[in-house]
């Protein structure tokens, strides 16, 4: 039988979306929580990896190449948590040992972000650029960079964590420990935190930048959380000369949100600062897996 199936995978903190490719295209989808009701809390990441295994185990003859992006940290392979608040706590599991185990095949993984960074320039906004600077602000806040057309990695350090950047001395607590960070100010966390102190406690934070767009309370809302990443964009354009910026994530994809950051960002720096929004939305790292893979290489220069 021919192995001919790339599978991606892609770990978030309340969703796995995992797609099988064949001849550079999904032919599979496959949804899984990432925290089942009936499953314990306790060896989260044999869980994770159990559930995604059982749900590939039909493929198996026919996989030839496995790529992970994923939440929190990824080291050589090994898995550790950065924000224990999602995934319990845990560190150097060993991810793609654990895969190879199983498939007999070549695994890889890595973060999430850069996964969400390398798709959208192999398929989506990035394609036509040199260098550009990925921020997603959703959940959390993240980053990542395209530096002459590569991605920008450095592994084990967190080379492009755009949300922990300090933009407040002695600020708001974030999770990472420091104090200050973007995340701390931008994120969906921290907005959800603030609307749970006003009158639309009741309501996400997805409600209530579609739909109370109208009330003043709001708007102010949107430019303050934008004001901190702001100061990040135009700090990271200053120290990496970066003109252009691609924008994902749930929030950063708000079409208010998006015309806040370009407003402001105009205001307060004389730099020409480009923005495009992110096109390949939520399947960003699952093209990203398959466009670090061994596959794709091959198609790529095949093809
Ligand atoms: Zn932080």
């Amino acid at each position: 039988m021919d192995k001919n199936i790339f599978v991606a995978v892609d770990i978030g903190g309340t969703k796995i979306s995992i797609a099988l490719f064949k001849n550079s295209k999904i032919f599979k989808k496959i949804r899984l929580e990432t925290n089942p009701k009936e499953q314990p809390t306790k060896d989260k990441p044999h869980l994770i990896a159990d559930n995604i295994i059982n749900s590939l185990i039909n493929y198996k003859e026919k996989i030839t190449e496995i790529g992970i992006a994923t939440t929190g940290v990824i080291h050589k392979g090994y898995w550790s948590v950065l924000n224990k608040k999602i995934l319990g706590e845990f560190s150097e599991f060993p991810l793609t040992k654990y895969f190879n185990k199983v498939f007999d095949v070549p695994v890889f993984a890595f973060s999430d972000t850069e996964a969400a960074a390398l798709g959208e320039f192999k398929f989506g906004a990035g394609k036509e650029l040199k260098d550009f600077y990925y921020i997603t602000v959703s959940t959390g806040v993240g980053g990542s960079m395209v530096l002459d057309k590569k991605l920008y990695s450095k592994s084990p350090n967190l080379a492009g964590a755009f949300g922990h950047m300090v933009v407040v001395s002695d600020g708001n607590l974030c999770g990472c420990g420091r104090k200050g960070c973007i995340e701390a100010y931008s994120s969906g966390t921290a907005l959800k935190k603030i609307i749970n102190n006003s009158e639309f406690e009741s309501l996400t934070v997805k409600d209530v930048l579609m739909n109370k767009l109208d009330n003043p309370w709001v708007t102010e809302l949107i430019q303050k959380s934008c004001k901190y990443l702001v100061e990040g964009i135009v700090n990271v354009n200053l120290l990496l000369g970066i003109n252009d910026f691609i924008i994902g994530g749930s929030i950063g994809l708000n079409n208010r949100f998006f015309e806040e950051i370009q407003k402001q960002t105009s205001l307060i720096s004389s730099q020409v600062i480009k923005f495009k929004k992110a096109q390949l939305k939520n399947d960003a790292e699952l093209f990203g897996c398959f466009a670090k893979s061994a596959y794709f290489d091959f198609n790529d220069k095949y093809e």
